[in-house]
Parts: C-alpha cells; sequence; structure tokens
C-alpha cells in the first residue's frame, strides 16, 4: 500500500481535529501546526487519514496513492 498524505502549512489554522482523529499520522510540529509523522501503511490507518481529510476545516490535507 502507497498511501501518502500531506499537511499544507499555509493553510493550516493548528486546530487539532487531524491529530486528535488519527494521531498514528499527524501530529503538531513546532509551530503548532500539524504535519505528516507516520506512515499510512494499513486500511485502518487509510480510512482514518481519509477522515481527517474530511473533516479538516480548511482543506488543508491531501490523502493520495
Ligand atoms: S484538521 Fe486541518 S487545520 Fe486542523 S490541524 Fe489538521 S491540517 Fe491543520
Amino acid at each position: 500500500m502507497k498511501i501518502k498524505a500531506i499537511v499544507n502549512q499555509d493553510v493550516c489554522i493548528g486546530c487539532g481535529m487531524c491529530i486528535e482523529m488519527c494521531p498514528e499520522v499527524f501530529k503538531y510540529n513546532e509551530d503548532d501546526k500539524s504535519e505528516v509523522v507516520g506512515e499510512i501503511n494499513t486500511d485502518d490507518l487509510k480510512d482514518k487519514a481519509l477522515d481527517a481529510q474530511e473533516v479538516c476545516p480548511v482543506d488543508a490535507i491531501e490523502v493520495y496513492e
């Protein structure tokens, strides 16, 4: 499985929703914004990352294959 995620640092407002939903993949960085730190290597994580993409209020997350 080759699923990747990116967080647009220019757009993220640091609300923390993606981190709360999927801490295996998203974590706060030193700028208090979300960044991708974990691999998306299971179906479960893929679903969670896609959910996070959906709930992000500013569409900062992109999950792609
Ligand atoms: S949900 Fe969106 S705005 Fe909120 S921390 Fe995650 S990437 Fe940033």
